[in-house]
């Protein structure tokens, strides 16, 4: 089974306008016009049963109306292949309240995004929230390392991440990007063999942008096959989640890179779905 547990898509009305703002901003380009639709048709293309969707939070006025929709969404996520998790913002005063309609009503984790959400990971307001979260036995998924849009401030440096380790030691954390985007090195010495997990997204190797567009070399360079060995072996291949940050990355590309470096078959097939299957609790169809 193939889980993507790093994914995105905006409501249809949205997704023109939503994805050509994160373009600019970022500077990079996506591979799906970032509709469910669009989604469902790339996991047909590469093999994947389910993608995990991540909401991101920008105010507090969306977070009850962006959890209705992925509540809705996982009621029927055995026939869609869409598996939603829910979203949270660090000012929103009844996020106790909210996590737990979360968790009574199908949802078995939250997105958390440091830099769009303007506050550092380690922040008081992040750590209720993550502390309320394990009592509702949530996975915590959270951007981490710098943002490709946002260079100016690390707001999930491997600091950050280490205190909320230490203040809380979340059961299911997972750390987007490798553990943190741009900052591998440092992931590698301090965060390998901690008990958190890592996602593939947006990290393997170097970015292929779509045809005909130019992204400037220091942007597409990212994580070498060498490194991400090296990574997975060292901090566990049980706690290595495949994820492509679909529509910023493909997610064949994303399936063939961790295929072709050279990990057995057993580890492969953890890596490729079942350590998600797993942590998210997504049953078979
Ligand atoms: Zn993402």
């Amino acid at each position: 089974m193939i889980i993507d547990a790093h994914t995105h898509t905006f409501p249809e009305k949205i997704a023109r306008k939503t994805i050509a703002f994160l373009q600019n901003k970022a500077e990079s380009v996506a591979y799906t016009e970032g509709t469910d639709c669009a989604l469902q048709k790339s996991m047909e293309i590469s093999g994947v049963d389910y993608s995990v969707l991540l909401p991101v939070v920008t105010n507090t006025a969306q977070v009850e109306k962006l959890n209705d929709i992925a509540i809705k969404k996982n009621e029927k996520y055995r026939e869609t292949g869409l598996f939603s998790l829910g979203g949270m913002h660090p000012d929103y005063e009844n996020y106790a309240t909210e996590l737990k309609r979360l968790r009574e009503n199908g949802i078995t984790g939250i997105k958390l995004h440091p830099a769009y959400q303007d506050t550092d990971i380690d922040d008081i307001r992040y750590l209720r929230i993550i502390d309320a979260a394990c009592a509702e036995n949530l996975a915590i998924v959270i951007h981490a390392g710098l943002d490709i849009g946002i260079m100016h401030h690390n707001f999930a440096s491997v600091k950050h991440i280490e205190n909320v380790i230490k203040e809380i030691a979340p059961e299911k954390f997972i750390l987007a990007h490798m553990g943190g985007w741009k900052g591998w090195n440092e992931v590698e010495k301090e965060l390998c063999g901690e008990n958190v997990y890592f996602d593939t997204s947006f990290s393997l190797g170097e970015y292929e942008p779509p045809e005909n567009v130019y992204v400037p070399k220091e942007k597409r360079q990212m994580m070498s096959g060498e490194q991400f060995k090296r990574i997975v072996e060292k901090h566990g291949y049980d706690k290595i989640l495949f994820g492509s940050d679909s529509p910023w990355s493909e997610q064949k590309i994303t399936i063939e890179k961790i295929k072709n470096c050279g990990l057995d078959e057993e580890r492969t097939d953890l890596i490729l779905g079942l350590n998600a299957q797993k942590i998210f609790g997504i049953k078979k169809s």
